[in-house]
């Protein structure tokens, strides 16, 4: 076991920066995701913490080893790839047993790490066949025991569920966080899915342009967004933005949502006059016929542009008078369609603030 920790690690391909001065502390036994948009430079990260890419400028620790020079195999990690990257000729066992054999590990123990980790994933039943002979879950599964065997201290994962279809990834996902609780070593994984960091981090560093945006925990990444691009990233449908306008109306400051006033909180006071974009999750915009409980409600008047049946929701395409869009979800007993006009409810307690130029969070 080991924690990991990026110390202004910034890499540079030709003059492209794909990771720009990052610093991240990864704790012991810790699962931390990266997540963000394709180009990001999230497998970069991962890349260069098992040694596959040289670092440009600063340094890696694993423990308190500085590994920046120290060759892959001599870093102490196993890492689960997207293409799982299984040796074809090779039978199950042995494609979970060759790295210990580079290792020089006797037969005896060989055998016994190699079933354990097969009992541990339920493939013993597989360990005689070609990795051509097993559907896409085995062999995410074999890879991921491939890795087990060799008791690494950190586990580094790039995308390993996205070759799998929508039902074998939910499955698999609970598998490897228990994988994670039963082995309690540390676990950095990569995906572009904000479901999967959410349901599997106990932190997530979101990424953009090569620069960590904000690393939190997946419910303060939801109620606390750093930033507009975090709000924005982190929820499904995405938050909807407002670019409301200040006014004042006797002496009281508001905040005008395309002809509604809207209170202005105190933070948002205190940040000046500078222009604000108000977010608000889709998930709290209520039609009026189905209010939840302690809610501070507002009306936000709307035309229906459209309406997706999700069975235990709807999802609401939807514009105010001015024209600006945006989409709610709602209680599936409601009864909408196109052009109708609904009276929205928003809860004012739930709303985001940002800076509209400099798109941080106002707090
Ligand atoms: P994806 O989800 O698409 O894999 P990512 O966030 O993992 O994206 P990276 O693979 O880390 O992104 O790439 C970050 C940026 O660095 C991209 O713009 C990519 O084109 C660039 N890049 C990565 N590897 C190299 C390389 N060997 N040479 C030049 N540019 C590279």
């Amino acid at each position: 076991m080991a924690s990991v920790s990026f110390e202004q690690v910034t890499k540079q391909f030709d003059d492209y920066v794909a990771v720009n001065n990052l610093n991240l502390e990864i704790a012991d036994g810790e699962f931390l995701v990266f997540v963000g948009p394709s180009g990001c430079g999230k497998t970069t990260s991962l890349r260069l913490l098992a040694g596959l890419e040289t670092v440009s400028q600063g340094q890696i620790c694993i423990g308190d080893r500085r590994v920046n020079e120290l060759s892959p195999k001599d870093r102490d990690i196993a890492m689960v790839f997207q293409s799982y990257a299984l040796y074809p000729h090779m039978s199950v066992y042995d494609n979970m047993a060759f790295s210990l054999d580079l290792q020089g590990k006797s037969k005896d123990e060989i055998k016994q790490r190699v079933y354990g980790a097969a009992e541990q994933l339920g493939i013993e039943k597989l360990l005689h066949r070609k990795p051509k002979e097993l559907s896409g879950g085995q062999r995410q599964r074999v890879a991921v025991g491939r890795a087990i065997v060799r008791k690494p201290s950190v586990f580094l994962m790039d995308e390993p569920l996205s070759n799998l279809d929508a039902m074998l990834r939910v499955q698999a996902r609970k598998e490897i966080s228990k994988l994670h609780s039963d082995l309690t070593t540390t676990f950095i994984y990569v995906t572009h899915d904000q479901v999967e960091a959410m349901t599997m981090g106990d932190r997530i560093a979101v990424m953009k342009d090569g620069i960590l945006q904000q690393v939190d925990s997946p419910a303060n990444l939801y109620n606390q967004p750093a930033n507009l691009f975090v709000a924005g990233f982190i929820g499904s449908p995405a938050m909807n933005f407002f670019q409301v306008e200040r006014s004042s109306q006797a002496g009281e400051e508001k905040l005008n949502l395309d002809g509604v006033a809207l209170p202005s909180p105190e933070t948002v006071a205190k940040n000046g006059d500078r222009a604000v974009t108000l977010g608000i999750r889709p998930e709290n915009i209520y039609h009026p016929q189905y209010l939840p409980l302690e809610i501070e409600p507002l009306e936000l008047p709307a035309t229906i542009n459209l309406v997706e049946m999700m069975g235990n929701e709807l999802i609401v395409y939807a514009q105010t008078a001015a024209g600006t869009e945006f989409v709610a979800r709602i209680d599936p007993r409601v009864n909408i369609k196109q052009k109708d006009s609904v009276k929205f409810v928003v809860d004012a307690h739930r709303f985001y603030y940002f800076d509209r130029e400099m798109e941080t969070a106002i707090t």
